[in-house]
């Protein structure tokens, strides 16, 4: 794996861990309505000044962490993050502008972050988040904020925190609804007191499957800036020993009340878990883009499909998305959603030539797994979805 950690900047070794004893008059202009409030005030802004949080994930949540983080004016900012920037990131990631489509996220979020605030410090560590790199990229910040989106990383941030002492600022985003809350206090519960066990592979699916509502992680990740900078002011009521939950269609909040599970393998008493492990393999997982599920079907390619279209061959194309995935483009094939085939089976003709496909494979694969196991013997899945017709076959069919 290529890993390219920089740290821009002139820093001196003494001056970079000695503390700022005081702000200059521009910083003090800059902070002005932070230093009139007495919960804040000198005293507060020069812990922000000395204060040093790492920031995993650069996308949806980190993009208000950042923006506000560094903006209030946290002293050094760390950003971790291997991704480059999407054009469909944009809808979220409040960071990026559409010039930054194709840049490392760490070098884009760094210049945006920069000309908000030049006075603080920002180093990108431009890597994928391993139990190899986790302690050695810990161990220089005093907070860590969870800005990811999936379980083996999730983990392996609780267990790297909780090895290391550090507060561990939690947040989570699904569609319409987001969590937020501090494992890794002394006396708080950790993710593993709450989740001992990461669920299913393929159970929860991700943002790029399930969606997300643009506003949401920045709502989220606002709630993860105002814990972060909380804790570093050690001011009000940290969200530690609470589960927030946010459904934004009914624009409510809950909270869970969370206990230290004194059992926990990870904080308990009798800690098992002393060093790192292989996350992907707990979580069942052999990486962020590993298949939701791991059933092996027979498959077409799109090419092989559209000649044996051109061939007259007949073939029964079998779409297995949501209706409002048809509405944004389709390939004119029978809609059926994978929720619904096994009380709609009966509309598939088990004679004919079958070929499933989806947006990128996956949910086909599993409608491709149940008919066989249904008795169906001529069915394919189309390799890559509806993306990959895109992409090799018919590129006026939109992309999502
Ligand atoms: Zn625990």
């Amino acid at each position: 794996m290529s890993s390219k950690v920089q740290t821009p900047g002139p820093q001196p070794q003494a001056a970079s861990q000695a503390s700022a004893t005081s702000l200059s008059n521009e910083e003090i202009l800059r902070y002005s309505r932070h230093l009139i409030m007495p919960e804040v005030g000198m005293d507060g802004q020069l812990k922000l000044k000395n204060a040093k949080v790492l920031l995993i994930g650069t996308g949806g949540l980190g993009a208000p962490l950042g923006l506000y983080l560094a903006a209030a004016g946290v002293g050094r900012l760390g950003l971790v993050d291997l991704d480059v920037v999407d054009f469909t990131n944009l809808q979220r990631q409040v960071t990026f502008g559409s010039s930054d489509v194709g840049k490392p996220k760490t070098a884009a979020a760094q210049a945006r972050l920069s000309s908000l605030n030049p006075d603080i410090r920002i180093d990108t560590f431009e890597t994928k988040l391993t139990s190899d790199n986790a302690l050695d990229l810990f161990k220089d910040f005093d907070i860590i904020v969870d800005g990811t989106d999936n379980f083996p990383t999730r983990y392996l941030v609780n267990d790297a925190c909780i090895l290391l002492g550090k507060p561990n600022v939690y947040g989570s985003i699904f569609r319409f609804e987001g969590q937020a809350t501090v494992f890794g206090m002394p006396t708080g519960p950790c993710y593993r007191c709450l989740y001992p066990e990461p669920p299913p592979p393929g159970l929860v699916p991700s943002c790029a499957e399930g969606g997300v509502l643009g506003v949401l992680p920045g709502i989220v990740g606002s709630i993860q800036a105002m814990e972060t900078i909380k804790l570093i002011l050690g001011a009000g009521d940290s969200l530690a020993g609470r589960l927030l939950l946010f459904d934004a269609l009914a624009m409510k909040f809950r909270e869970l009340k969370l206990r230290k599970n004194p059992n926990c393998p990870m904080c308990g008493e009798h800690r098992t878990i002393t060093k790192l492990i292989d996350y992907y393999e707990f979580c069942g997982v052999r990486g962020e883009e590993a298949p939701a599920s791991d059933v092996q079907v027979p498959e077409i390619t799109p090419r092989e499909l559209k000649s044996r279209l051109d061939r007259g061959d007949d073939l029964y194309i079998l779409d297995v998305r949501e209706p409002h995935e048809y509405q944004i483009s389709h390939i004119n094939g029978h809609l059926i959603p994978l929720g619904e085939l096994p009380r709609r089976v009966h509309e598939l003709d088990s004679s004919r030539e079958i070929v499933a496909h989806c947006r990128s494979g996956k949910r086909s694969a599993e409608a491709v797994d149940f008919l066989r196991k249904a008795g169906f013997r001529k069915i394919l899945n189309l390799k890559g979805g509806i993306l990959a017709w895109s992409d090799e076959v018919d590129p006026t069919v939109a992309k999502y």
